[in-house]
């Protein structure tokens, strides 16, 4: 059974008090949203993820989207679902006040958007990709384009899309063919395939806002070639309602492992009207601000998935009762014991559990960051949060949705062969999942991105943003007593991510192929010294709102054991990441491609 209440209790817990010392300050523009406004907003977004979103999640799996002469209608009760989501204002919480939004600050809307997924990832998909669609819209169109589509998409009156993919090229988007040939009024019209962009076309808005990657005639070959297009599927008239249809037309829809419910489109664009979004041939740079949006927003995809994997899990295992504990029969009037007091599977749980808390710390800190980027008054504090968020925002997008990948695996588990049933509902989290994995850049890319450009960048300055904090905390708390256990953990597994620092940057300065070996394990250690790091801290603070005789003992005692548990069981990770790092490509690249 898909089971969710959002986790509000520990979304304060990183939202008030994890990270209050994190050095990104109090932001005077945000100082009207005061715990309480905060509190109170979560609490209603937890009501439309509940209520409305989570009972569409299974019934849109089965139904799917569809596609019927030209139009794609997605499953019973998403349009309604939509309407209430528009009305609401949940499509506008993080956007600018400027063009109609918000301006809720980040820390407060990844943990929204944490919510929606957890509800229901296929819908997340439709607001989500507008918000990053407007946000590159916001940094690099024209004022024209800006008054006449980000009004009406912020409100979510229109949606939008991203269109990268051509059917021969993903991650290589050097690639791309669509063309687009300049007009005498300053326009374009573009020509091309694209295939899986989601919500490419469905019946929840009025008009679909494309954002294309498209090549000038006299464009240069490779990425320093491609420019960025705004193409809408309906002409706007001059009243701003949309007119005439723009030659964009839907070939199929995909049929997918999971997400059916979001429709990921094959789109052609014929002779198209479109206008340029930032300078010629600067396309990618403008793509990379919706796309670095999106990545962080795609990490909370893997998050809000394992939560509701975990979840499940739970109530599954306080329900199913199977052999007795080995401690002694706990539930003697039933014919066997809940599977929760297993070992085993109190393994599986417990390991859900600390990925998802580590990763709502670690999400909330960056959030933080992004939130300090965009308000902070003091020059510092912008330069250190900028820093921050370009290293941590392919840990971000990979580790979260690795191990909401792994969370939702072990909720089948949890279920046994019910699990695989898909009456079970359980099954649809790990088809889900997967995708996070994939789009917006595959987990291997955001690898390399991280030790190819993130780590070197301004000789080591990114990493400093983040190795600071935690070689001060480590040194201000190595005399705990209470904790001995987790501060030396952290001191070791940051130590071997200090040393695999060096060994790929020594090696890869010589061998390129050294560092692209090593990246998804450099990616795995700094994600898990990451967690290690909110997880010590967050069991300080526990400690200390017990000292004070808290009144949620039950919470703080509860996030001990689970720092406890991630330091005893899931950081020991870090070992082998960093032998792995150690021991080099060789036997990695060793074999020719047709000996395989
Ligand atoms: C459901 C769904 C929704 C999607 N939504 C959108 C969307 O809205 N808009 C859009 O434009 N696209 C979308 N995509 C496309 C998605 O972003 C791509 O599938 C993804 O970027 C990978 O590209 P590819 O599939 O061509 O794989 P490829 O690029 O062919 O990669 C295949 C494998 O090779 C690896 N690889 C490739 N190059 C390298 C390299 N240089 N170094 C190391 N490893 C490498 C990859 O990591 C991967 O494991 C979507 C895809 C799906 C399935």
């Amino acid at each position: 059974m898909q089971v969710y209440e959002a986790p509000l209790r520990d979304m304060a817990f990183v939202l008030n008090e994890l990270h209050a010392d994190d050095g990104f300050g109090d932001l005077e523009a945000l100082s009207e949203f005061t715990p309480d406004l905060t509190g109170a907003i979560l609490e209603e977004a937890a009501k439309v993820a509940q209520e409305v979103l989570l009972p569409l999640n299974r019934s849109g799996d089965i139904e799917g989207c569809t596609l019927e002469n030209g139009v794609v209608r997605t499953p019973k009760g998403f349009k309604e679902a939509y309407d209430m989501f528009r009305e609401g204002g949940w499509c506008a919480l993080a956007s600018d006040p400027e063009w109609g939004g918000q301006g809720l600050p980040e820390a407060v809307n990844k943990l929204t958007e944490e919510m929606i997924c957890s509800a229901n990832l296929s819908f997340s998909l439709y607001p989500g990709l507008t918000h990053g669609a407007t946000t590159a819209i916001e940094g690099y169109a024209s004022d024209e384009l800006k008054q006449a589509y980000l009004p009406k998409m912020v409100s979510g009156e229109w949606s939008g899309t991203m269109c990268l993919t051509e059917p021969h090229c993903g991650t290589d988007l050097g690639m791309l063919r669509t063309k687009a040939v300049p007009q005498d009024d300053g326009s374009y019209k573009l020509t091309g395939a694209k295939i899986f962009i989601s919500a490419g076309e469905h019946d929840l808005t009025e008009n679909i806002v494309h954002l294309v990657l498209a090549r000038m005639p006299d464009a240069p070959p490779g990425v320093k070639g491609i420019s960025l297009f705004l193409v809408p599927k309906y002409l706007p008239k001059d009243d701003g309602t949309p007119g005439a249809a723009n030659g964009v037309s839907v070939q199929a829809i995909e049929h997918k492992m999971g997400l059916k419910a979001s429709a990921t489109c094959q789109l052609n664009f014929e002779d198209s009207v479109g206008w340029l979004v930032g300078k010629p041939h600067k396309g990618m740079e403008a793509m990379f601000t919706m796309m670095n949006t999106e990545r962080v927003s795609v990490g909370i995809q893997g998050l809000g998935v394992g939560e509701a994997a975990y979840q499940s899990a739970v109530w599954y295992a306080k329900d199913r009762v199977q052999g007795r504990s080995l401690s002694g029969v706990k539930n003697p009037d039933g014919p066997a014991d809940p599977i929760i007091v297993h070992p085993d599977v109190r393994r599986m749980l417990m390991t859900m559990r600390a990925y998802n808390e580590g990763s709502r710390a670690i999400g909330a800190w960056v959030a933080r960051a992004l939130d300090a980027e965009r308000y902070s008054s003091d020059p510092e504090v912008k330069a250190r949060a900028q820093d921050f968020i370009a290293l941590m925002t392919p840990v971000v997008k990979a580790l979260f949705t690795d191990l909401g990948h792994e969370a939702a695996h072990l909720a089948v588990q949890v279920y046994g062969g019910h699990g695989y049933i898909a009456e079970s509902g359980v099954e649809q989290f790990a088809r889900d999942a997967r995708i996070a994995m994939i789009y917006e850049g595959t987990n291997g890319i955001q690898a390399l991105d991280l030790v190819g450009r993130k780590m070197p960048a301004h000789m080591g300055r990114y990493l400093r943003s983040f190795f600071h904090p935690v070689a001060a905390f480590v040194e201000a708390n190595k005399e705990d007593a209470d904790f001995a256990k987790m501060i030396e953990g952290l001191e070791k597994a940051f130590g071997a991510l200090q040393l695999s620092t060096g060994t790929i940057a020594q090696k890869g300065m010589k061998d390129p192929e050294e560092a692209a070996a090593a990246a998804t394990d450099y990616l795995r250690l700094i994600g898990l010294v990451a967690m290690g790091y909110t997880f010590a801290k967050a069991a300080l603070i526990a400690r200390a709102k017990l000292a004070e005789g808290a009144e949620d003992a039950a919470f703080y005692k509860a996030k001990i054991t689970t720092a406890r548990f991630f330091f005893d069981r899931l950081l020991p990770q870090a070992t082998a990441a960093f032998l792995a790092i150690k021991s080099g490509k060789s036997s990695m690249m060793e074999l020719e491609a047709d000996a395989f």
